[in-house]
């Protein structure tokens, strides 16, 4: 067999007949086989499925509605790819809906995180059944594949891991027979199965991180994350106006982009590529002949300024009741509770009577973790903050970032400048 080759589509390739017919076009039009195509829900279908969940919970009236929104936005993508030809692909998307219905007349599970994952991953099941029927009408040779069968993680819903024995074997099995029979794979990013084929969840934006388990899993030659973006770019367009493609960056340069909250690629996606020096492009799915942005392990030198905005963030400021300093035992306790919460501090420093951290403004997480530190100590909160982080900064870049703000926090390590904003109202 020739080296295997992944694609990744996110949900915004996939968000129309429009668009899926744009990846049909792009699967055809490349020769390469084997080929896996890893595939997300559809458009924001993950947040409607976030929605019925909370529904189901709270809100249970409003279920219906709910659901019937989910249904018609697939049903309508369907009938306007295969017109006249839906009829199985319908009945297809019933059967996932009616294993929906199931889940959904019974009382919510006791454990939210299982339960949404029970729930969350038909969004993936039912947009890979569409583009699969959708490939079959254009007679593009492949096989569908539930992802569940090979991706096998731990018990860890919303966020399990990879058992990487198990995964390895059973991508060996399923993954590879179908290749070799069909020479393209079509199945779901971001879903997974517990040993008692529970269904489970890599977290948000988790398929890239699919495609590069695949990848490792079958030394692929390389990954290709198809995007609504032409490549990595230097700032988020949306955010700020001369930006620049990267043409080429590191893993390492990767790496330290998606940590400091870099949205491109999953921040997991990387690290299994590079263990075995698998390239990973990233693409523009509307303009397919670019080039994209290459990440690989050629060290890249003379990088422009890269600026990463984290937005939402929060500063806690933690203090001893009695004003005493805040010593070591404190901080072991602090971070007892912020590691259960599982909360990513983005920035942290200790003062002489203080300790602070810079976190996401995630309401339900962030207000147990004050209750539980509220027992010990004392807690001021600051809302409403922007972190930026400049990678390979210079001084014209760091006055233009400063300007209209109010510093609160600044630091400074290695190739990387990070500070804490305040918009000037
Ligand atoms: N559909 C999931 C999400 O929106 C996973 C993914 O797209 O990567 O988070
Ligand atoms: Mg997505």
């Amino acid at each position: 067999m020739n080296r295997i080759e992944v694609y990744k589509f996110g949900g915004a390739s996939v968000k129309d007949a429009e668009a899926i017919k744009n990846v049909g076009l792009i699967l055809q039009s490349t020769p390469q086989r084997p080929l896996v195509v890893v595939i997300s829900a559809m458009g924001k279908t993950t947040n409607a499925l976030e929605a019925i969940i909370k529904a189901h919970y709270n809100d249970p009236a409003n279920l219906p509605t709910l659901v019937d929104q989910l249904k018609v936005y697939h049903e309508d993508v369907a009938r306007s790819l295969l017109h006249g030809q839906e009829q199985s692909l319908l009945n297809d998307l019933h059967d996932l809906w009616v294993e929906l219905n199931w889940i959904l007349e019974d009382d919510p599970h006791p454990n939210y995180n299982y339960h949404y994952d029970q729930i969350i991953v038909f969004g993936e099941l039912a947009s890979t059944k569409i583009v699969s029927a959708y490939l079959e009408m254009q007679k593009i040779d492949h096989q569908w594949l539930d992802a569940r069968s090979f991706i096998k993680t731990d018990s860890e819903f919303r966020e399990a891991r990879i058992q990487w024995e198990q995964t390895q074997s059973a991508i060996d099995t399923f993954v590879r027979d179908a290749l070799h029979n069909e020479g393209m794979v079509i199945t779901q990013g971001f879903i997974g199965s517990t040993p008692y084929n529970e269904s489970t969840t890599l977290g948000r934006e988790g398929s890239d991180y699919t495609a590069a388990v695949l990848a490792y899993a079958l030394d692929a030659s390389s990954v290709t994350i198809w995007k609504d973006v032409p490549g990595i770019m230097t700032a988020d367009p949306k955010r700020f106006d001369k930006v620049a493609r990267l043409e080429e960056i590191s893993y390492n340069e990767a790496i330290e982009m998606t940590y400091y909250g870099a949205k491109v690629i999953h921040p997991k996606t990387i690290k299994p590529l590079q263990n075995k020096d698998i390239p990973l492009f990233v693409r523009p799915f509307d303009q397919p002949s670019l080039f994209g942005t290459k990440i690989s392990s050629t060290e890249t030198h003379f990088l422009p300024p890269i600026i990463v905005v984290e937005p939402e963030q929060v500063l806690l400021q933690i203090s001893t009741r009695d004003f005493s300093f805040v010593a070591e035992e404190h901080l072991s306790e602090i971070f007892n509770h912020i590691s259960r919460h599982r909360i990513k501090v983005n920035m942290m420093r200790n003062t002489a009577v203080s300790f602070i951290i810079c976190v996401k403004n995630e309401t339900d997480k962030l207000d147990k973790l004050k209750n539980d530190l509220e027992q010990s100590f004392h807690i001021t909160m600051e809302v409403g903050l922007d972190l930026i982080t400049v990678r390979h900064a210079n001084q014209g870049v760091m006055d233009q970032l400063r300007r209209g703000k109010e510093i609160i926090l600044e630091e400074k390590f290695g190739d990387t400048d990070r500070m804490i904003v305040k918009e000037w109202k």
